[in-house]
């Protein structure tokens, strides 16, 4: 059985250690979920350059061809998650006081739910790993206008492209890994998260990702 060593590796012979100290930002004292996210770009390399000056990634990443690395320990916090969406949404239970707190501001939003129960809130980077899949978002090419920045294509790629469709070696990575962090570290079935999900994403980042899922 995989374990984790006291320098937060998950030691497991499928899992290759890559790791970047340049995305830990602080302790992870407490795991309670799992969001599967795609890096939008290339190759494992490409996120890799990225995860060399810093700012986001996430613990572990799986290439194309379903190699495992682990990019970040285990008993450090990543920034994968972002600003989280209220979980009360999805059952139309959140108070008339809160919806009007919250209204239209999702830096209040957040706030609101960091301050309810692990269970009462989706997982965050406080207490969360992140999985990321190697893939790209691919943009219609009818959205690009002439006099358009290659910022401002970035920008559209992020909120109107298809994410490429997982693989199925990369699916198959995903399954093991998800099952044998469940286990070393206790995480229930039910706590583990596409990222848009949790928070305000494209929709279509990892809707292609398949595990064990249990609603
Ligand atoms: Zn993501």
């Amino acid at each position: 059985m995989a374990t984790v060593t006291p320098e937060g590796l998950l030691d497991s012979p499928g899992v290759i250690s890559r790791l970047f100290p340049t995305i830990e930002k602080g302790p992870l004292k407490k795991i309670t979920g799992i969001v599967v996210h795609q890096t939008d770009g290339p190759t494992a390399q490409s996120a890799f350059n990225e995860y060399m000056h810093g700012g986001n990634g996430a613990h572990f990443l799986i290439d194309k061809s379903g190699v495992i690395y682990q990019s970040a320990s285990l008993k450090k916090k990543t920034w994968h998650v972002g600003m989280l969406k209220a979980k009360c949404m999805e059952t139309y239970s959140c108070s008339p006081a809160e919806l009007k707190a919250g209204a239209g501001n999702l830096d209040k939003k957040h706030k609101i739910e960091m301050q309810k129960t692990r269970g009462e809130r989706f997982p965050s980077n406080d207490d969360s790993i992140g999985i990321e899949l190697v893939g790209r978002a691919i943009l219609d090419p009818k959205f690009i206008k002439p006099g358009m920045t290659r910022e401002d294509v970035n920008k559209l790629r992020g909120q109107k492209g298809i994410f490429e469709t997982v693989t199925a070696a990369q699916n198959g990575a995903l399954g093991r890994l998800i099952a044998e962090l469940q286990t070393v570290l206790t995480i229930p079935q039910d706590q583990v998260y596409r990222h848009p999900r949790v928070s305000y994403k494209n929709q279509t980042e990892a809707s292609t990702a398949q595990w064990l899922e249990r609603k």
